[in-house]
């Protein structure tokens, strides 16, 4: 409880302080749990939740629109979900593209953003609703400017996994707000350089993306106000969070980061 009262505070104390700099909306947290967060801002009444579904799979509803990122693991798994107005693929690998699931959730009206990789990939009844980004790229889409960002491997051991442009992370950006999809990555320059982000998703796990503290150190460089680890489980066993939050919180910047802990695992007992 007192963990949760501090946290709170916390979020309160850097939300507000970031919305001040742009603007002077009101910001009151309406609902924080482990599982989701809600931040509303009063004055236009502009919400963002996360619904962590498991390991990369999210959903984000974000001023009224629903957004599936990587969905995979069946229709159970977005069960009490609306239908996506947006679907963002990061790549190719099962923990990201599932078609089944993605025919099982996609309706007539979805647009799907997708690296080419993933393009080729999909069932042609996709067509008219598939955008490609390359890196760098960007697309808009109901208010929302969506930018592909590079994600890939560094180490020697791991370039296999990844290999320079074939996936995207991405910047979602909307009345102001940044949000970062890291994807499968090391702590590559391009995540480094990142600016203004307000909510960042960054994954570490071995030997497919990065260590704790590969993720830790290219978010003290890129420095967003808060921080979610993600897709975290790896070949074995789960990274040890403590370790990425130790090392931000020790940090020059490290009470201007805010590190929130989800379930991603809800199977992990
Ligand atoms: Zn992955």
């Amino acid at each position: 409880m007192k963990n949760t009262v501090l946290t709170l505070m916390l979020l309160v104390l850097l939300i507000g302080c970031k919305s001040d700099k742009k603007d002077t909306l009101a910001i009151d947290i309406a609902e924080i749990t482990s599982e989701e967060i809600t931040v509303t801002e009063t004055e236009n009444q502009k919400e963002f939740v996360v619904h962590p579904i498991s390991h990369a799979t999210m959903v984000l509803v974000w001023d009224g629109f629903t957004i599936y990122v990587d969905p995979v693991g069946g229709t159970e798994a977005f069960e009490g979900y609306p239908s996506p107005d947006l679907i963002l693929i990061t790549d190719i690998h099962g923990d990201h593209l599932n078609i089944e699931t993605l025919l099982a959730v996609s309706t007539d009206k979805v647009k799907i953003i997708v690296p080419q990789a993933v393009a080729d990939k999909l069932p042609s009844n996709f067509d008219a609703q598939v955008d490609v980004l390359y890196n760098g790229n960007f697309k808009e889409r109901f208010g929302f400017s969506i930018r592909a960002i590079a994600m890939y491997n560094l180490r020697e051991e791991a370039l296999q996994y990844h290999t320079i442009g074939r996936g995207n992370g991405y910047v979602i950006e909307k009345d102001g707000k940044r949000v970062y999809i890291s994807g499968d990555t090391e702590d590559i320059p391009e995540m480094r350089s990142l600016r203004d982000i307000d909510i960042a998703f960054v994954c570490m796990n071995l030997p497919y993306t990065m260590t704790e503290l590969q993720a830790a150190h290219a978010v003290v460089d890129f420095k967003p106000a808060i921080v979610y680890p993600y897709h975290y489980r790896g070949k074995e066993g789960f990274s040890d969070i403590n370790i990425f939050k130790d090392y931000i919180k020790k940090s020059y910047i490290g009470n201007e980061i805010q590190v929130i802990e989800l379930d991603w695992y809800p199977d992990k007992k």
